[in-house]
């Protein structure tokens, strides 16, 4: 068994969000950083040790980096395999190998692969020609998704039909990408979660979740954890995380993403590596889904026990920053326990992911409303907290601050 010893370096192949919370965990674990990513304004770029801006075709940087790092991961699972490949024959060390890129970069054989568990996927089907989309809603009904089989995410790279008309605009998007393409039914979602799983390469697991997650327009708004779910829906959940990593012999964490319509889930997607839904575990528990990412490659023994405590997490979106920054300066707004994350990226285009904020104590009405209303301006910048128990927010204060404003 490798164990990656401290002051080695990671390297982390993409440098969004996602990398630079890896990087910051490395920090903290006493690890270097270098991220490898074509984008020089990459946000993880800030905080990393060394920085490799280059092609992830460009063999002679691919090379320099594989000798480079003691071990190498990645935030994202669009990373080119051949990428990967390179990085191998260089001799590099990538405990999570790549079988896991190769199922989940890919729609169809990801669907294809949630066939063999309980709560298998949406009906679907892989899209050659525009009669397959008519065979499908004739089979299905309307309305159904077109989504493209590889770099979708936030929503986009998806089309959805829902009509006649749809079904001729759809026909455009089916060119411009070249078929490449599957079509699935748009079900009643009643609610969506996610769960996390992580397995190192001494064989431990731990579950992370569920989360309840709430979209809007495809993309993640807010996550509540504990998830309202029964205890019997999260056992079953949980069950299905195990089975799920007990099939991939794969090592790191993973992150699969759940529907719910009525009494029937559906898997929708497994993410083979940290994701937005776990941000709020970096306040709210003992060990940060990055924590686990890390420890899974590093060799690191899992804690037996972790202790969580519930959040809502909220996402700032580019059209939501301005207000965020300003609140964020507002010094009523910490009368509860709240946590700011901006990501560091220039431009606040609109639904871009400029930061997220997350605030401990209950799951409830109110606790979310004051979290919505921290997006918008604040009216006569004041807030109301009136409705707070003093109670809730001095538990979570005592829980989890140092110091009792
Ligand atoms: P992405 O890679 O962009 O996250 P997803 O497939 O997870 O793509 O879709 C984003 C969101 O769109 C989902 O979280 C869900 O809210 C909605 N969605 C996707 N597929 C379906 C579906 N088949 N039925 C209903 N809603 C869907
Ligand atoms: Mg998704």
């Amino acid at each position: 068994m490798v164990v990656v010893c401290q002051s080695s370096c990671i390297g982390i192949l993409g440098g969004g969000q996602l990398g630079k919370m890896l990087a910051i965990e490395a920090a903290y674990l006493g690890y270097k950083t270098a991220i490898y990513d074509p984008n020089p304004l990459s946000p993880a770029f800030d905080v990393a040790s060394y920085r490799f801006n280059y092609s992830f075709a460009d063999t002679q940087q691919l090379e320099r980096f594989a000798k480079f790092c003691q071990v190498i991961t990645y935030e994202f699972e669009n990373i080119p395999l051949s990428t990967l490949e390179i990085l191998i024959a260089y001799g590099a060390h990538i405990p999570q190998s790549t079988l896991s890129l190769q199922i989940f970069q890919n729609r169809v054989t990801e669907k294809f692969f949630f066939k063999e568990f309980e709560s298998g996927p949406v009906p679907f089907l892989k899209l050659t020609h525009l009669n397959d989309l008519d065979y499908f809603i004739k089979q299905n009904g309307y309305p159904v998704i077109i989504k493209t089989l590889s770099l979708g995410y936030d929503g986009r790279g998806q089309f959805g039909v829902h009509n006649a008309v749809d079904f001729k605009k759809a026909a455009l998007f089916l060119k411009a990408n070249n078929f490449e393409c599957i079509v699935e039914k748009k079900i009643d979602l009643d609610h969506e979660f996610s769960i996390q799983i992580a397995k190192n390469v001494r064989g431990e697991v731990v579950v992370l979740g569920p989360f309840e997650n709430i979209h809007k327009n495809g993309i993640l708004h807010q996550t509540y954890f504990p998830a309202r779910l029964s205890a019997l829906q999260k056992r079953y959940l949980n069950r299905q995380a195990k089975i799920f990593s007990s099939v991939l012999p794969d090592i790191g964490l993973f992150t699969l993403e759940y529907f719910l319509s009525g009494n029937t889930f559906y898997i929708n997607e497994v993410a083979p590596r940290v994701h937005n839904s776990g941000h709020g575990t970096i306040e709210a528990f003992s060990h940060s889904q990055f924590y686990f990412q890390l420890a899974s490659v590093l060799g690191l023994p899992f804690p037996k026990k972790i202790k969580t405590s519930p959040f809502v997490m909220t996402n700032v979106l580019g059209q939501h920053y301005e207000n965020v920054l300003k609140n964020f300066k507002d010094k009523n707004v910490y009368r509860v326990p709240i946590k700011f994350h901006f990501y560091g990226k220039d431009d606040a285009k609109f639904n871009r992911k400029m930061g997220h904020f997350t605030m401990l104590g209950k799951v409830d009405t109110k606790h979310i409303h004051y979290c919505e209303t921290l997006l918008g301006p604040l009216k006569n910048n004041k807030i109301n907290f009136e409705s707070f128990d003093k109670r809730d927010v001095l538990m979570a204060l005592t829980n989890h601050c140092q110091t009792i404003l």
